[in-house]
């Protein structure tokens, strides 16, 4: 049904579309994964400004029409994330973190959860130059595991539910597995099995740090859930 409908979002992407306007890849608070077009973006004097930059979050109203694409008939912005593009490391894992919800989001029904953690995410890049660090980036991707229904098991062996010595992990299995379950595994330190439950249990704004090997362990347990589950390949974070 072709009208207008007003939504928050952030913006994932946006592609350069014939002379002057711009495809945008957004994920919305009401309807998931939108693309849009914005008219006229890159003329010097467009009404949006600079408002529909990635990373930014804004609020619009859309027209949809009957193709697949939206068009963006206004934009205000809420949050233009500014912090993140004047810092490197902060626009790299700012850029991560979009890349992963275009690659892990494609549905239209809305994910308020994996919405919130986007927003936050953002949020924490921009205010915390510290927050650019790879536990962040990993506790960030776990999370969205979780939003998405893939959250691996971490509790008992994903394959007999023993609850002690929990050595590996295997995406197969579905989780950390015991050492009667190896098959297909790899192995997983206590620290890495520690940092995947703490990363989860607690607020994005306080992600537990790791040595370096944990946190190796632990991208690639989250890497492997994706591929193995979601058939997303993301760029290994650690
Ligand atoms: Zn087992």
């Amino acid at each position: 049904m072709p009208g207008s409908f007003k939504t928050e979002a952030v913006v994932l992407r946006s592609i350069r579309f014939g002379e002057a306007d711009r495809v945008l890849h957004l994920y919305s608070a009401r309807r998931g994964r939108i693309g849009a077009v914005a008219k006229g973006v890159r003329r010097v004097r467009s009404r949006f400004g600079g408002r529909l930059e990635p990373l930014s979050r804004v609020d619009l109203v859309l027209h949809e029409g009957r193709g697949e694409l939206c068009t963006v008939t206004q934009a205000d912005t809420v949050d233009a994330h500014a912090g993140i593009k004047t810092r490197r490391a902060s626009l790299e894992r700012g850029v991560q973190a979009c890349e992963a919800v275009l690659r892990l989001f494609d549905s239209q029904e809305p994910n308020g959860p994996a919405y919130n953690l986007l927003c936050r995410e953002l949020s924490l890049l921009d205010t915390d130059p510290a927050a650019a660090c790879r536990s962040q980036a990993l506790a960030f991707r776990l999370k969205l595991l979780l939003a998405a229904g893939f959250v691996p098991e971490l509790a008992a062996c994903a394959t007999c539910g023993e609850r002690e010595h929990l050595g590996a992990f295997s995406a197969g299995a579905g989780g950390v597995v015991c050492a009667g379950c190896e098959a297909g595994s790899f192995p997983l330190d206590a620290e890495a099995h520690t940092f995947l439950v703490d990363a989860l249990a607690r607020p994005l704004a306080e992600a537990p740090g790791a040595p370096e090997s944990a946190l190796r362990q632990a991208d690639r347990a989250i890497a492997e859930t994706l591929e193995h589950h979601a058939h997303v390949t993301l760029r290994r974070v650690a």
